[in-house]
C-alpha cells in the first residue's frame, strides 16, 4: 500500500504525463491497462475528453501529431545541387578553357552566368516547393475529437496524448488509440501488420503477455483504415511515437512523383545532350579539316553549340508551371494531391460523378411521407394533427429519431444530411419527444453501408427490444412481412407491395429521395446484431420522401463539359427514377434519350459480362442503385476504350474506384479520410462544377507548358542551325558568352510568363486531347522545327548581308559589326517569337494577346536587357560586340520583327488552306 501511494505521488509530482506514458510502455503496454487507469494516467476523461486548455498546453509542449517527413533541403544544398548537371559541367569546362586561352573576362562571365542560373534554379525550386507544401497543408486529414465534452473536428496534427477521439467507417485512424467504446469496429491495418483482412476491434482489456501488433485488438494504430462500425478511443501516442512513426525507414521512398511530362522531358533532355555532343564533335571536325580554324576557336564553338542546344531551363519551367497551376486550382477549390493529376486532368474524357452532394446540394428536407398506404404532402397537411394519421406519424417519427447517427455538437446538428433532415423533421413537429428519445441508450446497431443500403438500431430493455430499420425502399420491401395499417399490424399482401412500389416510383419521378422505415421487436438482445436475423420479417411503418435540390451552377457546367467533348455521367446509390429525374434537370440525360438504354441499375450491370458491358457502356449516362464496386467496373470499361476517366467518391468503399480512375476525385466536406487518401484531387466544396473548372485549368496548364516548350526548343534549334552553318561557311561564330546571355534572358522570364498565359478562348470547345497525346502533339513538334529553321535563316541572312555589303554609309563595316548584328537579331527575334508561340495555329496578335501583364513586362524587360549589352558601351568588350549605328539597328529590328510577319502568314495559310486550329 505504501509503495502504491509512493508510486502515485511519484507519478503526479515528479513525472510529466509524457514520462508516465514512457513508464507505461516499459512496464505494461496500453492494451493491458484498464480504461479507468489509463484515463487517470493520462489525466483525461473517458466521456468528456481533455479540456481545450489542457490540449493546447500539451500541443505546445510536445509538438504536432505528424510523421516528420524527409528533412527539407537547405538553401545551400539546393544551390549545390544545381551544379550536379551535365550542362553546368560543360559550362565550367568552357570557363576553364577560356581562362587558359587568356580570355579572363569570358571565364569570369561564364562563371557569373552559372551562378545566376543556379540562384534562379534555387528560386524556382523553392517556389514550386512552397506551392506544393501549401497544398499538403490544405489536405491535412481531420479528426473528430471530444474536448470539454463536445465533439469537434480538428486537423489530425492537433491531436495530443489523452485526447478522446471518435472513429467511424471511412476514417483514417489519426494517432495510436486505446479503444474505450467499440461498436462493430473493423479496421484495415495491412500496412502495419501485413494482415489484409480487416480486423475486428474490441474495447476490452487484454491481459495476455506480449502480444504482436495484429493481436492488440483494443488498440487502433495511426494510418489504419476504419472500414466498418464506430468507436471512441484515447490517444496514447502521437507523431513519431506511434507504431508507424517508429518503423525505421517508413517514411523513406516517399519521393514526389514525377508527371509523365516531366519523365518525357527528362529523356528528351538526355537524348538532346548526346545529340548535341555529337553535333559539336562534327562541327569541330569540319571546322578543323575544311576551314583550318584554330583549335581554341573550335573548342569555343563546340562549347557554344552545347550551350545553345541543351534546353537547361526546361525542367524547371515545367515544374514551376505545374506547381503554379496547382496553386491556381486550389484557389478554385480543387486541391490536387498528386502533381501528375494536373496534367492528366486536361485530357479527361469522362467524368463519373456521385449525385448526392456533388450534383445536388445535399441539403435534404422532408417534403412528403407515406403513412398507412397514403402519400401525405407536408406542405398541405400536418399528419400529427390528423386523428387518423397521428399514431402512425408519431411511430414513424420515433424511428426517424432513434435510427439516426446525427449529433448535437458545439456547431449545431452534424451528420449525414439524410439523417439530419429526419431530426429537423422531429424538431419541427415534436421537439419534446425528440429530446426524450435522444436520451435512450442504443444497445446494438448494424451501421449503414452502401452495399446493403440499410441501417439498423436496437433499443429497449427486458424482453422488449425494439429493432428499427431504415433504408432504400427496395431493400426494405424485400425484407418486410407485415405492415402498419389502421394503427395495427397486419400481413403485407401482394397488392400492398405493388402499391408501395408504385408510390416509391411516383415519388422518385418527382426527383425525391425516398427512405423506408420498418421495425420489429425481439425478445432477446443478440450478442451481436447480424443483418440476416435482425433485418428480416420486418413491419413496414412508412416512407419519407426528401428533396435534395440540384446545385444551381451544375447544369451550366454539364453543358460546358459536353461542349468540351467530355461526357458527364451520374453514378448513384439512389433509385433509378430519382436519379433519372435529376439527371434530366441537369442535362446529363437529354429529352429524347431512351431511358431503357441510358439508365442502368447496379443489378442490371451485375448480369452483364465484361464484354457485353463494354458494348453497352457508351450508351449509359446514369447508373443507379449501384454499390461502390460497380464504379470500378465502369472505370475499367471506359479505360478499355482508351478513355481518361475522372471518378468521384466519398465513402470508404469508394477507395478502389478512386485508385483505378485516372483522376480519383474525393469530397472535401463529406468525404471520408480514406477516400481522400486514395484520391488524386479533393474538391474543397464537393461541387461537380469544380471538376469542370479544374479540367479547364488542366487544359490551360498543358497548353501553356507546350507554349514554353515550343518557345525554348525553337530558340535552341535556331541557335544550333545558325552556329553550325556559320562554321560550315567559315564565318566568325557566335561566342559562348553571347549564347549564354541569350539563353539566360530568354529561358527565364519570358518562358515562365508563357506558363501564366490565360486559357485560350476556345479551350473548352475542343475535344479532349486523348491519352496518347504528348507535348509535341497538336502541331507543336512541326512548329518547333520550322520556326527554329526560319529564325536561323533570318539571322544568317542578316549576317550574310552585313558581311557582303560592309560599306553602307561611307564608314567601313568591320567584321565585328556583322557578328553583333547577327547576335542581336537572334536574341531579339527569339523574344519576339514568344508572341508567336501563344497559339500554334491562331494569330498571336488577337484581342487577348497582351492580357497577360506579367508576360508584357517580362518581354519588355528581356528586350531591354538584350539590347543593353550593345547600347551600354562598357559592356561591349565582355560580349565581344561593337556599338551599332541607327542604320544597323533598324536592320536588326526589322529582321527581328519579320518573324511575326512570316509566322502569321504561315498560320493564316495553315488555317485557310489546311483547316488547322
Ligand atoms: P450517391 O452515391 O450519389 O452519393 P446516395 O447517397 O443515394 O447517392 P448511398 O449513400 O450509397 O448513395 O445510399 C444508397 C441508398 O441508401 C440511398 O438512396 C438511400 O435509400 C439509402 N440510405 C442513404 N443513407 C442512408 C442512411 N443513413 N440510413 C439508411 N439508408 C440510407
Amino acid at each position: 500500500m505504501r509503495a502504491e501511494i509512493f508510486l502515485c505521488l511519484h507519478r503526479s509530482l515528479f513525472l510529466s504525463w509524457e514520462n508516465i506514458i514512457k513508464e507505461n510502455k516499459l512496464e505494461k503496454s496500453f492494451y493491458q491497462i484498464d480504461q479507468k487507469q489509463l484515463a487517470t494516467d493520462l489525466q483525461t476523461d473517458l466521456k468528456e475528453g481533455l479540456s481545450k486548455t489542457a490540449a493546447a498546453e500539451r500541443l505546445s509542449q510536445n509538438g504536432e501529431n505528424a510523421l516528420t517527413a524527409k528533412k527539407k533541403k537547405s538553401l545551400l544544398s539546393k544551390f549545390v545541387d544545381q551544379f550536379k548537371d551535365l550542362m553546368i559541367g560543360i559550362l565550367l569546362a568552357a570557363a576553364f578553357v577560356a581562362a587558359l586561352t587568356g580570355e579572363q573576362t569570358d571565364a569570369l562571365f561564364i562563371l557569373a552566368i552559372v551562378v545566376i542560373n543556379a540562384i534562379f534554379g534555387v528560386f524556382q525550386e523553392s517556389k514550386s516547393e512552397n506551392a506544393i507544401d501549401a497544398l499538403k497543408k490544405m489536405a491535412t486529414p481531420k479528426a473528430t475529437v471530444i474536448r470539454d465534452g463536445l465533439a469537434e473536428q480538428v486537423p489530425a496534427t492537433n491531436l495530443v496524448t489523452g485526447d478522446l477521439v471518435s472513429l467511424e467507417a471511412g476514417d483514417v485512424v489519426p494517432a495510436d488509440l486505446r479503444l474505450v467504446d467499440v461498436a462493430n469496429l473493423r479496421v484495415e491495418e495491412a500496412a502495419l501488420t501485413g494482415e489484409s483482412v480487416p480486423v475486428e476491434k474490441t474495447d476490452k482489456i487484454l491481459t495476455d503477455g506480449k502480444l504482436a501488433l495484429g493481436d492488440q485488438r483494443n488498440l487502433a494504430f495511426m494510418n489504419a483504415h476504419v472500414v466498418y462500425g464506430r468507436a471512441m478511443g484515447i490517444v496514447v501516442a502521437t507523431g513519431m511515437q506511434t507504431e508507424v512513426g517508429q518503423i525505421a525507414g517508413a517514411l523513406q521512398g516517399q519521393d514526389e512523383t514525377k508527371t509523365p511530362l516531366q519523365e518525357n522531358l527528362k529523356s528528351l533532355s538526355k537524348v538532346l545532350t548526346y545529340l548535341i555532343l555529337a553535333i559539336a564533335l562534327l562541327t569541330f571536325v569540319i571546322g578543323y579539316f575544311t576551314q583550318n580554324m584554330p583549335v581554341i576557336d573550335l573548342v569555343l564553338t563546340a562549347i557554344s553549340l552545347a550551350v545553345a542546344a541543351i534546353p537547361e531551363g526546361l525542367p524547371a519551367i515545367v515544374t514551376i508551371t505545374l506547381a503554379l497551376g496547382t496553386a491556381r486550382m486550389a484557389k478554385k477549390a480543387a486541391l490536387v494531391r498528386k502533381l501528375p493529376a494536373v496534367e492528366t486532368l486536361g485530357s479527361t474524357d469522362i467524368i463519373g460523378s456521385d449525385k448526392t452532394g456533388t450534383l445536388t446540394q445535399n441539403k435534404m428536407t422532408v417534403e412528403k411521407v407515406v403513412l398507412k398506404g397514403e402519400i401525405v404532402d407536408l406542405s398541405v397537411q400536418n399528419p400529427f394533427e390528423s386523428a387518423d394519421l397521428s399514431t402512425a406519424a408519431n411511430r414513424l417519427a420515433d424511428v426517424m429519431a432513434l435510427n439516426n447517427d446525427s449529433q448535437f455538437t458545439a456547431e449545431g446538428l452534424v451528420g449525414d444530411p439524410t439523417e439530419t433532415a429526419l431530426i429537423d423533421f422531429n424538431e419541427k413537429y415534436r421537439p419534446e419527444q425528440l429530446a426524450l428519445l435522444r436520451k435512450q441508450e442504443r444497445l446494438q446497431e448494424i451501421p449503414f453501408d452502401s452495399e446493403r443500403k440499410l441501417m439498423t438500431t436496437i433499443y429497449g430493455a427486458d424482453e422488449a427490444y425494439q429493432v428499427t430499420v431504415k433504408g432504400a425502399p427496395d431493400a426494405i420491401l424485400s425484407r418486410v412481412k407485415n405492415v402498419w395499417d389502421k394503427d395495427q399490424i397486419r400481413p403485407l399482401t401482394d397488392e400492398d407491395l405493388a402499391s408501395y412500389q408504385k408510390m416509391n416510383g411516383d415519388l422518385a419521378d418527382q426527383a425525391l429521395r425516398v427512405l423506408a422505415f420498418a421495425e420489429k421487436s425481439v425478445e432477446h438482445l443478440p450478442a451481436e446484431a447480424k443483418s440476416a436475423e435482425m433485418e428480416a420479417d420486418l413491419t413496414l411503418i412508412g416512407f419519407v420522401a426528401m428533396i435534395d435540390p440540384e446545385r444551381p451552377e451544375v447544369a451550366e457546367s454539364v453543358a460546358q463539359a459536353k461542349a468540351a467533348g467530355i461526357r458527364p455521367m451520374m453514378i448513384t446509390g439512389d433509385h433509378p427514377q430519382t436519379a433519372a429525374a435529376i439527371a434530366g434537370r441537369l442535362g446529363i440525360l437529354e429529352e429524347d434519350d431512351d431511358r431503357d438504354k441510358t439508365v442502368m441499375t447496379g443489378a442490371a450491370l451485375d448480369e452483364l459480362s465484361d464484354e457485353s458491358f463494354e458494348k453497352r457502356v457508351e450508351d449509359v449516362k446514369v447508373y443507379a442503385r449501384v454499390a461502390p464496386a460497380h464504379k470500378v467496373r465502369i472505370v475499367q470499361a471506359w479505360q478499355q476504350k482508351g478513355k481518361v476517366v475522372a471518378m468521384t467518391g466519398d465513402g470508404v468503399n469508394d477507395a478502389p474506384a478512386l485508385k483505378a480512375a485516372d483522376i480519383g476525385v474525393a469530397m472535401g466536406i463529406t468525404g471520408t479520410e480514406v477516400s481522400k487518401e486514395a484520391a488524386d484531387m479533393v474538391l474543397a466544396d464537393d461541387n461537380f462544377s469544380t471538376i469542370v473548372t479544374a479540367i479547364k485549368e488542366g487544359r490551360k496548364v498543358f497548353s501553356n507548358i507546350q507554349k514554353a516548350l515550343q518557345y525554348l526548343l525553337a530558340s535552341n534549334l535556331a541557335e544550333v542551325i545558325a552556329i553550325f552553318t556559320m562554321t560550315l561557311l567559315g564565318w566568325e561564330v557566335l561566342a559562348p558568352v553571347m549564347i549564354l546571355w541569350i539563353n539566360l534572358v530568354t529561358d527565364t522570364l519570358p518562358a515562365i510568363a508563357l506558363g501564366l498565359e490565360p486559357a485560350q478562348p476556345n479551350s473548352m470547345q475542343q475535344k479532349p486531347r486523348g491519352k496518347t497525346a504528348n507535348f509535341l502533339s497538336g502541331g507543336v513538334g512541326p512548329a518547333i522545327i520550322w520556326q527554329g529553321a526560319l529564325q536561323a535563316a533570318i539571322v544568317l541572312t542578316v549576317y550574310g548581308l552585313a558581311l557582303a555589303f560592309p560599306d553602307h554609309s561611307g564608314t567601313a563595316l568591320v567584321h565585328g559589326d556583322a557578328l553583333t548584328m547577327a547576335f542581336m537579331t537572334l536574341g531579339l527575334m527569339q523574344m519576339v517569337n514568344a508572341i508567336n508561340v501563344k497559339s500554334v495555329h491562331q494569330s498571336g496578335l488577337n484581342a487577348s494577346a497582351f492580357k497577360n501583364h506579367f508576360f508584357n513586362a517580362a518581354l519588355l524587360f528581356s528586350l531591354l536587357a538584350m539590347m543593353a549589352v550593345v547600347v551600354i558601351k562598357p559592356l561591349n568588350p565582355i560580349f565581344h560586340v561593337t556599338n551599332l549605328d541607327p542604320y544597323q539597328w533598324s536592320i536588326v529590328i526589322a529582321a527581328s520583327l519579320a518573324i511575326i510577319v512570316v509566322v502569321e502568314l504561315v498560320k493564316w495559310v495553315q488555317r485557310t488552306f489546311f483547316n488547322r486550329g
